[in-house]
């Protein structure tokens, strides 16, 4: 008998356990993959960066996953609101979340609600044309911008903003967000790390780029290259990440001005502890930070000694977090599904892959090996008699049928994916997406 399994979430995590699921044998597994959005892939479609096209190409391989026999697509479906948990569980045999990280994490410092002061999450979200962050208010009307976070997500937001107009043109970012950036008279992206250049989270290839821009370069102090005993270690024992992005730090260190009209500043051990403004953001008031030692990890502590930083926007970048689905348990603390090895704990039939599993870290590669290990789990509990046979009668699009809840197939998907290709293609981008919620399901609601 064919195991009907239920994958909550379209992105990377959700793909590749639908992979690993539709070529499991023992048993055979039929996938419905339900998404809250009518258009799949998550972030590699909403958070990677519209410039990075190549990292983007990974939708392929999941255009193959969709193609497989037992593949069926359910979006505009949210669980929590148009299905619960506990109808699923009544419907599949099991059900898998694999819905990542929702939104942002906060930094906890005065101001950090002012008008201009924005999670990079809903900035990458407006740029990359996600429906639900459509029409903000992003004022690209300054001088400066302040990035927190050293991260990739800090290093993708500073370098969009830094990109020209025929840097953009060849890209799917939502005209809006084009305009803007190549119309504002921002002139200094500074980009704050709270600890050192060795602790910087944010990987050599992404930071390469950043000396590549054509209208923009890097500035980085050679003081703040300087290292304590404890980062020195740190850097000669990781050899890949810490140390080539130290040696590009060094050769931006070394650069003279290219005069290019926007600088990118990367500055280190800094940590905001105000966001300052009467009505909107006007300035960010930081602490200089030493690091310390604490339980064998290198923290940074703050000196007491403070600057504050003109500004017009602040990118606050300090990583996603996840959030509670009604019904599925949650560990509010770390943000994620309590598990072991992808099993939820205290709760049956129920697994998590991905973000939602681990915490927001990795590459989109990562979560293959993790969905590989969530899905052999659940291919063992089946043989192992642990998943329940649920009644057959029943189907998710009757429930949806019967809620009068309109959801988008895979082959809507693909009527969207068409008008977006030839809509860009006169214009010689890889598609002009749609970002409006009425567009997208009158696209993908041909009938
Ligand atoms: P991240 O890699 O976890 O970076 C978060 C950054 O925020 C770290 O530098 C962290 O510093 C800093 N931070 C945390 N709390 C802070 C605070 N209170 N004050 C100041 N700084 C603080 O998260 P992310 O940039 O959101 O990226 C998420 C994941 O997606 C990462 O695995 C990333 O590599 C991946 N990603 C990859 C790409 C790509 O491959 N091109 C692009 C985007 C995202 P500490 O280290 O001191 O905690």
């Amino acid at each position: 008998m064919t195991l009907n399994v239920a994958v909550v979430g379209s992105g990377p995590a959700g793909f590749y356990t639908a992979d690993a699921l539709l070529k499991a044998e023992d048993p055979q597994v039929a996938v419905d993959v339900i998404d809250r959005l009518p258009t799949p892939w998550g972030l590699v479609r909403l958070g990677v960066a519209p410039d990075h096209e190549n990292i983007k190409a990974v939708s392929r391989a999941f255009e193959k996953t969709a193609a497989r026999s037992g593949f069926r697509f359910f979006g505009n479906v949210e669980v929590g609101s148009t299905v619960s948990h506990e109808e699923l569980l009544a419907i599949y045999d099991a059900v898998v979340y694999t819905v990542g990280a929702q939104t942002d994490r906060r930094l906890g410092v005065p101001g950090e609600d002012l008008p201009g002061s924005w999670p990079a999450t809903a900035f990458v979200a407006w740029y990359n044309g996600h429906p639900d962050f459509q029409g903000l208010d992003f004022d690209l009307d300054c001088e400066r911008v302040v990035v927190i976070g050293n991260g990739n997500v800090a290093i993708d937001c500073a370098r969009m903003l830094a990109l020209t107009e025929a840097e953009l043109a060849p890209t799917d970012t939502i005209d809006e967000a084009a305009d803007a950036i190549a119309a504002s008279p921002v002139r200094e992206i500074l980009m704050l790390g709270r600890r050192g250049p060795v602790q910087a989270a944010f990987t050599p290839p992404e930071l390469k780029e950043r000396g590549e821009l054509a209208g923009a370069e890097p500035v980085v102090a050679s003081a703040d290259l300087e290292l304590d005993a404890a980062s020195r270690a740190e850097l000669e024992a990781d050899r890949e990440r810490a140390h080539r992005n130290f040696d590009l730090l060094h050769e931006y260190a070394a650069r003279e001005p290219a005069g290019k009209p926007r600088k990118i500043i990367l500055r280190f051990l800094v940590s905001p502890v105000a966001i300052l403004g009467e009505e909107r953001v006007e300035a960010v008031e930081i602490v200089r930070n030493e690091l310390v030692v604490e339980g064998g990890r290198i923290v940074a502590r703050p000196t007491g000694e403070t600057e504050t930083i003109p500004c017009g926007l602040v990118l606050r970048s300090v990583g996603y977090q996840g959030v509670a689905l009604p019904g599925v348990p949650f560990d509010e603390r770390r943000g994620v599904i309590p598990n072991s090895g992808g099993r939820v704990d205290g709760a049956e039939r129920t697994y998590a892959a991905g973000w939602i599993k681990r915490g927001p870290s990795g590459v989109i590669g990562t979560n293959k090996k993790d969905a590989t290990e969530t899905v052999e789990l659940l291919l063992a509990d089946a043989r192992d008699g642990k998943l329940a046979r649920v009644d057959s009668t029943q189907s998710l699009e009757a429930l949806l049928a019967a809620k009068g809840a309109a959801y988008v197939e895979y082959a809507g998907w693909q009527a969207i994916d068409a008008v977006e290709r030839a809509a860009g293609e006169p214009r010689g981008r890889p598609r002009v997406k749609l970002a409006a919620w009425d567009e997208l399901l009158r696209a993908g609601r041909p009938n």
